[in-house]
């Protein structure tokens, strides 16, 4: 069985140097373990953080070990109490085909709610951080207008629809015509393509009267742009900022956080495994918007298997994928 290990920090963006592929022994599981053939590996931002040897929410990856991962698949061999053969999870099971697991954090599926894919995105960790992001951070009104950066993403695509299904007007910001349309499709009342430069104009013509609540994906330039069209009392919400994962030095501060003043706006950094108590609320809610065509669900699963997770892990900064990006195993 293969699996991707951390082989050296990058500096910039991870390359062939920052992995070693390993061929590996599948071994039984002991007393209190099954082991789970993964069917799909989630890609996430915060891997690119992970890498860092930097005091964060999380330990770094350490130099030699299995890449950290979220993912889903099928038990194939079990001693444990609560979880038998055949039984789908998801979990932090790492980038490998096989992992052994003694349950810890580890989460049933059930298939006949939604397929294991969703189970990754909307009803995952990227749905549940929409969901308390808007929610507890945002606690929007409806009529409110809201903005949403990388909103074609697994976080944002939720984010922009559960704020529509508020009754909010909602601004979307993504990549390129492709995103945009899809955008439009699933009804968002403007969309913005963020290629196309001009950012802080494009926000104003989209919201003349100001932006009530941004949620924030990317930072950078795109935060300037909605500080600079706040209005009074806004929110925002420091999601992630991933224009800046692989920047080599640090960028240069928000330019206009003087706008917090000025608007008497709020930003509140927030992190998704806070709320994990309350996540059956969320996949309560999330999932009966999906069976009402309310939210639409989407994934970008690529299909080149764990040695092809270096790869992948970089479409999420050259933006591939609309909704959740996963790698079959
Ligand atoms: P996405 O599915 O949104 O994928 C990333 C997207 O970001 C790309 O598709 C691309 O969209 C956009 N992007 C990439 N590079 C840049 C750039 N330089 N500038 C602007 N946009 C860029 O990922 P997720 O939904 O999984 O994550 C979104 C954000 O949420 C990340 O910042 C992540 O770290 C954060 N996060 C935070 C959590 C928390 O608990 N706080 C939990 C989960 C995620 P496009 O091509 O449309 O621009």
């Amino acid at each position: 069985s293969q699996e991707v290990r951390l082989a050296q920090r990058p500096l910039g963006y991870p390359d062939s140097e920052t992995w070693e592929i390993a061929d590996v022994e599948v071994g039984e599981p002991g007393p209190g373990e099954f082991v789970v053939n993964l069917e799909l590996i989630s890609l996430d931002p915060a891997m690119r953080g992970w890498l860092n040897d930097v005091r964060s929410y999380a330990p770094p990856v350490g130099i030699g070990e299995v890449m950290r991962a979220y993912g889903a698949g099928t038990i194939v061999a079990s001693q444990h109490d609560h979880y038998a053969v055949g039984d789908v999870v998801s979990g932090t099971f790492g980038v490998r085909e096989y992992a052994v697991s003694d349950g810890h954090d580890v989460t049933k599926l059930d298939l006949d709610v939604a397929p294991m894919a969703t189970w990754l995105g909307a009803l995952g960790m990227p749905g549940m951080t929409a969901y308390f992001g808007l929610e507890e951070v945002g606690r929007v009104q409806p009529g409110q207008t809201v903005l949403v950066s990388a909103a074609a993403g697994a976080v944002g695509s939720i984010v922009a629809q559960l704020a529509k299904a508020k009754g909010c007007r909602v601004i979307g910001v993504a990549g390129g015509p492709e995103k945009v349309a899809w955008l439009q499709e699933v009804g968002l009342d403007e969309v913005i393509d963020r290629k196309e430069g001009d950012l802080i104009r494009q926000v104003r013509r989209a919201a003349p009267d100001g932006v009530d609540f941004y949620f924030d994906n990317v930072g950078g330039e795109m935060l300037d742009a909605a500080l600079a069209n706040l209005a009074f009392g806004a929110r925002i919400a420091l999601c992630g900022a991933i224009s800046a994962y692989n920047e080599e030095k640090l960028p240069e501060g928000p330019r206009r956080y003087m706008a917090l003043l000025v608007f008497r706006a709020t930003m509140q950094g927030f992190l998704v495994t806070d709320y994990k108590d309350r996540y059956d609320e969320a996949v309560a809610e999330i999932s009966q918007l999906i069976a009402q065509d309310r939210i639409v669900a989407t994934e970008t699963i690529l299909d080149g298997g764990v040695t092809t997770f270096p790869d992948a892990l970089l479409g999420l900064f050259s933006g591939v994928n609309t909704g959740k990006l996963l790698l079959k195993v």
